[in-house]
């Protein structure tokens, strides 16, 4: 006896991908949340909602956003993103580490996924205001990520919910899985804890997309290594690990980056998890286009190395290297007319000042001396001869500096200067379960756990140090689906 066909542990976007393929394949499906229903969604719901995915250029984009106009698609420039360049930037920036099944069963299924999404319902605008920028009257989009879903995560969690209530998915708040029910036939359900009750629940076939374990901060220490209980969460508060610890309990092979994670510059005084309110708000991802500070007034980091997407995700590990785990990123006015809008939110950590002096007096725990002197030394490097231009990287860089500025360096030398206080805010941890192009979960020697399928975050081995912006809810929604697909098909045999 059965209680449902497939049990999806978790909420989010991979979890809800899962379920709504499973329910495609004539599965009956029940999803488990461990958060109570005005916290559902998991990270999924804090995002920014931006998806990385192949495209052909404008008749892709417009097979995926039909709302969008002809004068619209006048005034943008979208350029074009191919499967060479998705493998490209995914080798690149994880330092060719990356599962190349894994990554070629992302990239490859991406474009398709995307119209699977949009033909469930889900819809999709191109990010105007993040991911381009205004050239002469067009919207020049760069960094190969250009689409995002309608209100953002939120807007996304929203439409995925309402579209599983409609195809019929039972989903349980407030239930947290505890363990899995497995024998020597494979998984037959999970132990689940709701309303301070435990029970087993029994299913064909389980599908984990439960989240890693950023927020449980006694793994991130053993795990990431010393200082990482120190970061801020930016998400959920409810994704500690549970579904790597359950699978793994039963014979499940850990896999992937367990010592890495995606982090970045967050607001110093955000609170310890995210908040819903805020969204990704507290984040800070402008400085290409200023100087990041320490406590001893120094630069650590190539703030123009490249396009923020490529940076950000492990500029976060920097930050809390530092002493006291904060920066202070500095700016002149030249260019916070372009800074991003988590700049002008009411919670940020600002100061403000008409001289560079005043402004390094105003950073708190900053040796002010050392770090006038760092933005004097700063200045007089920039090449001034090269053009300055936020849309490629323009190579406008500094000369002779120990920690050099690559592209986008302008002297800091026109007042009102702002600066806005970071400290690290971990998003997703890279390491946990194996899993074959089927999404099943393999043991350790390398076999199919029966009746056991992972998607998300939990997944590990496709990020590797680092991570191109856009991809955490692209590999959710591609491996989600094939999870919910097999799960669906194994239920059914
Ligand atoms: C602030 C922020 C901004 C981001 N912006 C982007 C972006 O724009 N684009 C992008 O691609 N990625 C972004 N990311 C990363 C992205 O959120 C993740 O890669 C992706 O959402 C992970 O999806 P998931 O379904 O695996 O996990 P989640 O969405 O986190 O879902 C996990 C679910 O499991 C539930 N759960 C946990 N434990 C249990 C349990 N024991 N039992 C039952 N349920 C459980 C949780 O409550 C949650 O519902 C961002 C992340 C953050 C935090």
């Amino acid at each position: 006896m059965t209680d449902t066909d497939v049990l999806v542990v978790g909420a989010g976007n991979a979890a809800l991908c899962a379920a709504l393929a499973a329910v495609e394949s004539g599965a009956r499906v029940v999803v488990l949340e461990r958060a109570p229903e005005a916290e559902a969604g998991g990270n999924s719901r804090f995002t920014a909602g931006a998806f990385r995915c192949v495209y052909d250029g404008e008749g892709d984009l417009r097979a995926l956003m039909p709302d969008l106009t002809d004068a619209e698609v006048a005034s943008a420039d979208f350029g074009t993103y191919g499967e060479a360049q998705f493998f490209d930037d995914m080798g690149r920036i994880t330092e060719y580490r990356t599962d190349p099944a894994l990554c070629e069963t992302l990239v490859t299924r991406s474009r398709e996924t995307m119209r699977w999404m949009q033909r469930r319902g889900v819809r999709f605008m191109p990010i105007w205001g993040r991911q381009a920028y205004r050239v002469g009257g067009r919207f020049r989009f760069w960094g190969g990520l250009t689409v995002e879903a309608w209100g953002g995560g939120p807007g996304l969690v929203e439409t995925l919910y309402r579209l599983a209530r409609e195809a019929g998915v039972e989903i349980r708040y407030g239930a947290q899985a505890r363990a899995l029910l497995a024998d020597d036939d494979g998984v037959r359900g999970v132990e689940v804890r709701q309303g301070g009750r435990t029970t087993a629940l029994r299913a064909k076939a389980v599908v984990l997309a439960c989240g890693g374990f950023e927020s449980n901060p006694e793994w991130r220490t053993r795990y990431l290594g010393p200082g990482w209980d120190l970061a801020k969460v930016r998400g959920t508060r409810f994704n500690t690990g549970d579904g790597i610890r359950m699978a793994l309990a039963a014979g499940a092979a850990a896999y992937g980056n367990w010592s890495g994670c995606h982090a970045v510059g967050w607001d110093r005084n955000a609170p310890e998890f995210g908040d819903l309110a805020v969204g990704d708000g507290f984040q800070k991802h402008s400085y290409p286009l200023g100087v990041m500070l320490n406590a001893r007034g120094e630069r650590f980091v190539d703030e123009g190395a490249d396009f923020r997407n490529y940076t950000y995700a492990k500029y976060g590990r920097a930050i809390l290297a530092q002493p006291g785990q904060f920066a202070w990123q500095v700016f002149d006015a030249k260019v916070l007319p372009l800074l991003r809008d988590e700049y002008r939110i009411r919670q940020a950590t600002r100061v403000r000042a008409d001289t560079l002096e005043a402004l390094c007096d105003k950073l708190e725990d900053v040796d002010a001396r050392a770090a006038l002197a760092t933005l004097r030394t700063f200045n007089a490097a920039v090449r001034t001869d090269v053009g300055f231009d936020p849309n490629v990287k323009d190579g406008r860089g500094t000369v002779g500096l120990a920690v050099p500025k690559s592209n986008w360096a302008n002297p800091i030398d026109t007042p009102p200067f702002e600066a806005f206080a970071v400290t690290c805010g971990v998003t997703f941890t890279f390491g946990g379960l194996r899993i074959d192009a089927a999404a099943r979960v393999l043991d350790e020697a390398g076999a199919p756990i029966a009746g056991l399928y992972a998607a998300g975050e939990l997944v590990g081995g496709l990020f590797y140090n680092n991570y191109p912006g856009g991809t955490g809810l692209m590999a959710g929604a591609v491996f989600g689906r094939i999870a919910g697909t097999s799960a669906g098909a194994f239920a059914g045999a």
